[in-house]
């Protein structure tokens, strides 16, 4: 069982920087470490950034007659029974603890544990520990699976302290994670060079990462709980501050190094915009054409262009790549585009195939799915330039795809790949000019500070004849209007996505409301109509074949948490159900919206808010029955920040810049972009020879794969 290999050796011996890969660690054999890589932890650096998501306040010890209902305590008794019980008259099995202090008696209740783990605790007398949430019940006190550990009378008070929660690690416990973190800052985080120079951290006012990740970690007693679950201490602030410079300080490097250099000038004498609109059986918006001329001036410059197109779902951005495309192409370009998933690279190939033949397009689909020997056929072709446009998933960056002249590398949907993926592919040119289009909507002021090293354009309205998505909130009370809403546009032959938030901290529990959402719906909806499931636990190659399903039809209805992969076009799919919909950040409820009506039929989205949401959330949630422009939510999503909503996973790793985090710490966000530009431009010297971090930093940033 986990956690009971041996710690009294030094687990430390043989790690020699905090890049070594974990399982040097004493008690991390190969199986453990493939679970913590899983989760993105390699290595001890990993292990130290992976931070609680949540903490307990297990500080003080609650006298049990002093328990309140539905309150979290902390209890110290005395073991008087234990045993595993029958559950009434059914054949289910409880196990049974109660406790006893000074004040009163406690029950303690599991439908699930390991039994030998429990009856550790059931010798009469044995004095133990208990966390749970109070439930008073007909005169008595329960608690249902708490936390049960045994009190060591000598070290009582280490332990009364604030419990990190951490999210949950397949394959490890709870408690060797515990211990395998602790006895990594014991050992190891002495060791550790501050990566920002002193200089500069006492103008900041924040304290040194080694403080800052002990007490992340472990914090003192001092600490306030509510400022620890809102993250807002000294320590959160200082590691949120390294990421953002790191991330800030490869920018800055790579901006400098993009404007020293050259790549030739396009010829585009015959790319009028009128001309070029007449492709398409629409006229371009405004911003649509500006987004155009912008990068027409780009290919003029002389120098790679590096452009973020930035504009809602259903804004029209495929039709300024295509644009493009035809530019490089007039060139003898070759261009590739690259997408996160399969089927959002089919769709682009139908839509570029269906382009007039006079636009000189010549698509191809590269795919993991294709036979060797196709694939094998299609890398000649590119590599003869039979081909011009290359459409495909990270498939692209394949070391054995060589291009005959690659000049324009698009890349859809980009906070999807990393910074790694895009260097590769441009690696695939001789300095390829790069556009790289996103649909999530953030402020432009953040865009430009972000976006460091690119420039921005922006599509900010939607083609004329867009219908908005109608946005109802409703309660769980008015659930059966969404079922019926729901039954009569399936039996009109239209399609639905039902979303429910993942669930922070446990993948299973991530699983399994996805799953009993599946199974709730399968039983109000009668065949003939069918239900998909995507979630965090499958492969992703799994979950394609799902959407690839519902985007043929054959699938009606597409339950899921991590979900409804980027992009996506099904135009028959006309509503959106999001459950806990208070749980979601503005910004990706309106992505997820975004999914709907994308056809000639409307779409109509239902928040269904719970009974127990925060009164703030309503108002929250008002804005986007009333709002329809992305940047708009976005700018509310900022304002209402500090409800402590839960937004997105918070993942593992130095150097993941993570949108909500930014929007959340502005200013702390500025001034490390502000102090980035400083010392690699005006103060270099600052950097000092010993600090192996910092450059390690910058590099880690170039090189891996993160969000940005
Ligand atoms: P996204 O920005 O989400 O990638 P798309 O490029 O897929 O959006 O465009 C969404 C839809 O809008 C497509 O069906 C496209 O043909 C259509 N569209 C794009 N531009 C215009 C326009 N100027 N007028 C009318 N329809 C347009
Ligand atoms: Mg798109």
């Amino acid at each position: 069982m986990a956690g009971k290999k041996n710690h009294n050796t030094n687990p430390l011996q043989g790690i020699q920087t905090l890049t070594d890969p974990l399982i040097r660690l004493k008690g991390v054999g190969p199986q453990k470490s493939a679970c913590f890589a899983h989760k993105g932890i390699h290595t001890l650096a990993d292990l130290f950034f992976f931070t609680p998501v949540r903490y307990e306040d297990r500080t003080r010890i609650t006298p049990i007659r002093e328990i309140k209902n539905g309150e979290r305590s902390l209890i110290r008794g005395q073991v008087i029974y234990g045993n595993e019980e029958r559950f009434f008259r059914s054949r289910k099995r409880i196990y049974r603890i109660i406790v006893r202090d000074a004040t009163g008696s406690l029950e303690l209740i599991w439908f699930r544990y390991i039994k030998g783990h429990l009856e550790r605790f059931t010798r009469q007398g044995t004095e133990c520990l208990v966390y749970g949430t109070g439930t008073h019940n007909r005169g008595h006190i329960q608690m249902i699976h708490p936390d049960i550990t045994v009190s060591g009378q000598d070290k009582l008070d280490d332990r009364l302290d604030f419990y990190p929660v951490y999210s949950s690690i397949q394959g490890i416990s709870d408690h060797f994670l515990r211990s395998l973190i602790r006895i990594s800052c014991d050992g190891y985080l002495h060791r550790i060079i501050d990566p920002v120079p002193e200089e500069l951290l006492g103008g900041l006012d924040l304290p040194t990462l080694q403080q800052a990740i002990h007490n992340v970690h472990f914090p003192p007693k001092t600490s306030s709980i509510s400022a620890l679950n809102r993250f807002d201490t000294k320590w959160h602030k200082r590691l949120v501050f390294d990421r953002f410079f790191s991330v800030m300080l490869a920018l800055t490097v790579t901006r400098q190094s993009r404007e020293d250099t050259v790549s030739p000038p396009y010829a585009l004498p015959r790319c009028e915009l009128k001309d070029m609109e007449a492709f398409f059986p629409f006229p371009l918006t405004s911003h649509q054409h500006q987004a155009v001329e912008e990068i027409k001036k780009d290919f003029l410059a002389g120098r790679p262009m590096k452009r973020l197109l930035m504009g809602d779902v259903g804004s029209g951005k495929t039709v300024v790549a295509a644009l493009a495309a035809y530019m490089a192409i007039l060139n003898k370009k070759q261009v590739a585009l690259m997408t996160p998933t399969q089927i959002l690279a089919k769709q682009h190939l139908e839509y570029l195939s269906g382009l007039p033949e006079t636009m000189g397009l010549r698509p191809v689909l590269l795919s993991g799915a294709q036979k060797k020997k196709t694939r094998d056929d299609i890398y000649g072709e590119i590599r003869d330039g039979a081909y011009n446009l290359i459409i495909g998933t990270h498939a692209l960056i394949q070391e054995k795809l060589a291009f005959a002249d690659l000049g324009l590398v698009v890349i859809d949907e980009q906070h999807r790949f990393g910074v790694r993926q895009r260097a590769l592919m441009q690696e695939k040119g001789d300095t390829p000019h790069v556009l790289v289009m996103t649909a999530t909507p953030i402020p432009r002021t953040l865009a430009i500070a972000i976006y460091g090293d690119m420039d921005i354009s922006m599509i900010k309205e939607y083609p004329k004849g867009h219908v908005p998505v109608e946005t109802h909130i409703i309660g769980v009370k008015q659930k059966k209007w969404a079922f019926d809403v729901l039954r009569e546009k399936l039996s009109a032959g239209q399609q639905a996505f039902i979303i429910c938030p993942v669930i922070e901290g446990s993948e299973e529990m991530d699983l399994k409301s996805a799953q009993e959402m599946a199974s709730r719906f399968k039983k109000v909806l009668s065949p003939p109509f069918r239900i998909g499931l995507v979630h965090g636990r499958q492969l992703s190659e799994e979950r394609e074949m799902v959407m690839n399903a519902f985007h043929k039809g054959r699938i009606h209805v597409l339950v899921g948490t991590t979900i409804i992969e980027v992009g996506v076009h099904v135009p028959n799919a006309t509503v959106m159900i999001i459950e806990h919909a208070e749980r979601f950040g503005l910004a990706q409820l309106h992505q997820l919206r975004g999914r709907v009506g994308r056809g000639s039929e409307k779409g109509i989205c239902l928040l269904i808010e719970s009974d127990n949401a925060p009164s703030a959330g309503r108002s929250r949630l008002e804005t986007l029955v009333k709002c329809h422009d992305g940047f708009e939510i976005a700018q509310k999503d900022l304002e209402f920040r500090g409800h402590g909503e839960i937004m997105g996973m918070r993942q593992a790793g130095l150097g993941e810049l993570d949108l909500t985090e930014v929007m959340r710490e502005q200013d702390l966000f500025l001034r490390a972009k502000r102090e980035a530009q400083r010392l690699i431009i005006l103060d270099p010297k600052l950097i000092k020879p010993e600090n192996a971090l910092l450059k390690n930093m910058v590099k880690m940033m170039l090189e891996r794969s993160l969000d940005l």
